[in-house]
């Protein structure tokens, strides 16, 4: 049985929405899928009975799969572990807390059947989100489209429809520190739009403070860019070409046997370039501590079980392309990965 559709979605502490979840999209896959689908519900580590509802729908539903990581491991890696297990020629990636709705299924597999392999949702508006949150994610997709190599389309999440093909890519990318809907722009292909009305979270509260956004916000543009790092040549070059009239006025006021004042410009030069140099210390220390986590070569994600009903074991196989998504299994049927 070939599988036409997977859902992938992350799930952290949305015990209140996954019902209605479940409800909206059974009913946009039984309208939209054209034949077999799979919804890939993984629990990242949740804390609030998530789990255990998550295990539930897979028992009591055999369209539903529970993939239940080892702990918390943050969004985009949550993801990446469910995209390892989808089986669909296509997969649509969708939030727990139904801000992306998941009806918008049909129009994004017409776009597809016309030739795209990425179908990807553009917010045209939010609602329910703070003025905070809109006009820091509206200026942070303006810089890294900037500094980026690849163009990332601007108010774009991670909601959107691939195919098998453009999956496959992006199962093969290592990276450990990922921006996804970065990596899935890298890939090229045919990409196109959807514009759609975000709504508000339909239960509980984001899982994304300003900590993990902050986070976010850095892994894109160190994973996009190596701009930063020129940052140093370019203040050097500005500065040294500075240097030069205020050298040649030193050595005037020198030969005129100018005075021994200077200590406010002094103290200042020193205090202004302290600053500088710690911060561009500080840019190369980022990506010097993200090559040191990648040349550990961790697995990307633990997974502690993978629920499903029939089918019996069922193991991810595209990661075995590159040994650092390598997968362990902690159920104790199928023994050591
Ligand atoms: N999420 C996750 N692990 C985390 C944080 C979030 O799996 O550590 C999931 C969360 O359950 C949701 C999705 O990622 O399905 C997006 O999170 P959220 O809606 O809180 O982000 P926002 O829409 O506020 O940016
Ligand atoms: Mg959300």
């Amino acid at each position: 049985m070939s599988v036409h559709l997977s859902v992938v979605i992350p799930c952290y502490n949305e015990i209140e929405g996954l019902a209605a979840l479940r409800e909206r999209v059974t009913a946009a896959c039984e309208a939209h899928a054209g034949g077999p689908w799979e919804v890939i519900l993984v629990d990242d580590g949740s804390t609030d009975g998530t789990t255990e509802s998550i295990r539930a729908a897979a028992a009591d539903d055999p369209r539903y799969a529970g993939l239940i990581l080892s702990r918390n491991h943050g969004h985009q890696i949550a993801l990446t572990a469910g995209l390892h297990y989808a089986q669909g020629a296509r997969i649509l990636i969708l939030d727990a807390d139904l801000q992306d709705p998941p009806e918008l299924l049909g129009d994004m597999m017409a776009l597809m059947d016309d030739g795209a392999d990425v179908v990807y949702g553009k917010r045209i508006s939010r609602a329910g989100e703070t003025l905070f949150k809109t006009a820091s994610a509206a200026l942070f997709y303006r810089f890294l489209n900037r500094l980026s190599e690849v163009p990332i389309p601007e108010d774009t999440g991670d909601f959107r429809l691939m195919s098998r093909r453009a999956l496959d890519v992006l199962n093969a990318m290592p990276e450990q520190h990922r921006f996804i809907r970065g990596m899935v722009s890298w890939i090229g292909y045919r990409q196109v739009a959807l514009e759609y009305h975000r709504d508000k979270r339909f239960a509980g509260e984001t899982k994304y403070p300003l900590r993990k956004m902050l986070r976010l916000t850095v892994d894109a543009l160190t994973s996009f860019s190596i701009l930063p790092l020129r940052l140093a040549s370019w203040l050097g070059l500005i500065t040294a070409m500075l240097s030069v009239p205020l050298l040649i006025y030193v050595l005037i006021s020198w030969i005129v046997g100018g005075t021994v004042q200077g200590w406010v410009s002094l103290t200042g030069i020193v205090v202004l370039f302290g600053g500088i140099q710690l911060i561009v210390v500080g840019i190369i220390g980022e990506y010097v501590g993200r090559m040191y986590m990648q040349s550990k070569n961790r697995p990307l994600f633990l997974v502690d079980s993978f629920d499903r009903q029939g089918e019996g074991p069922f193991r991810a196989t595209s990661p075995a392309a590159s040994p650092a998504v390598a997968l362990a299994e902690g159920s104790s049927d199928h023994g050591h990965a």
